[in-house]
């Protein structure tokens, strides 16, 4: 099914972000994860992309076995930077033969260790527009950014960006993490007064270690308010399930919820227990009967 479809016939929306494993782990291990997600019954799943292409086959193949054997629809992430169109018309048709309906359009940040990334596409509206003339008709989202891209000049110039990514054809707008409330408010504020009247739906990332949040938000350019810290102070910060990061969620969701949020995009970090815990000791359940 089509998550614009999707969009339209549900107030509310609860989706879930995973991430292929490594191409030398075994890939049964994100299967055992869904086998305890499905039980959710996220109205989508998706599934991120390796931008220098080394896991493009495992998003394909996981995401026709979210379709296909898990009935979710599926949302395939698809970077374009360093890519041809030869080889974005190749993965379309891949996704397309499995009846995967849904894809996630991205720019995807420039690989370090090759001297001309830019191909065929500049940045991520260039795929939307390819997409959209690609004869296929796939649902696509694309990314937006509450604390703004770190690479863009201002959130005016960022917002103006969006819009063309939008126009050119996207459906609806999965954020960034963000850990404050207030960034994605104002950001949605903007971003309907720039005429962009697409869903926006809230990102967040689930408890994990405070390690790898310090790291994420770092390079993601995302803050850590003051009140995250005071709240998560007794975690220790490599302990992957803390009550007070989980607890802090909780109350970050709730107050979207209250506050008119579409829905709830969980960035999963492929754990089971701690998803599950935040679906159902938050408002989301309730807002799906
Ligand atoms: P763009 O929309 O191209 O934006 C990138 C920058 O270029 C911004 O600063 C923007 O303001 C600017 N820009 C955009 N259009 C124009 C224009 N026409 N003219 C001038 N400037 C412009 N990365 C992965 O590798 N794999 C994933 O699966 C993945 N999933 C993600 C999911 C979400 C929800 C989010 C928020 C990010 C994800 N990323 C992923 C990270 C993403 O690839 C990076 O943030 C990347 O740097 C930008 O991608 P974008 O799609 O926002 O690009």
């Amino acid at each position: 099914m089509k998550i614009r479809d999707i969009l339209k016939a549900k107030k509310f929306v609860f989706s879930l972000e995973i991430f292929p494993p490594k191409p030398e782990a075994d890939i049964s291990v994100i299967y055992s994860t869904l086998d305890e997600l499905k039980q959710l019954k996220p109205d989508f799943v998706s599934v991120t992309y390796g931008a220098g292409g080394s896991n493009r086959g495992r998003t394909v193949e996981i995401a026709d076995r979210i379709n296909n054997h898990y009935k979710i629809p599926a949302l395939a992430h698809l970077t374009c930077v360093n890519a041809t169109k030869d080889y974005i018309m190749e993965v379309l048709t891949q996704l397309k033969s499995k009846g995967v309906e849904n894809i996630m359009a991205l720019g995807g940040d420039l690989p370090k260790d090759v001297k001309d990334p830019i191909k065929d596409f500049r940045h991520a509206s260039d795929l939307v527009a390819f997409i959209r003339k690609s004869g296929f008709d796939f649902s696509i989202g694309v990314a937006g950014y509450p604390e703004k891209h770190p690479a863009a000049p201002s959130m005016e110039k960022d917002i103006e960006n969006l819009k063309i990514k939008v126009d050119a054809g996207a459906d609806f707008i999965t954020t960034q993490l963000f850990l404050d409330n207030d960034f994605f408010y104002s950001y949605r504020d903007r971003v309907q007064k720039a005429g962009i009247n697409v869903p926006v739906i809230p990102g967040i990332m689930t408890a994990t270690k405070l390690l790898n949040l310090e790291k994420m938000t770092a390079m993601c350019g995302v803050s850590i308010p003051e009140r995250f810290r005071t709240a998560t102070a007794t975690c220790a910060i490599d302990n992957p399930v803390c009550d007070e990061t989980v607890k802090y969620t909780v109350n970050q969701i709730n107050h979207l919820i209250k506050h008119g949020a579409k829905g709830i995009h969980l960035y999963s970090m492929n754990k089971a227990g701690q998803n599950m815990r935040i679906y159902n000791e938050s408002a989301i359940a309730g807002m799906r009967k």
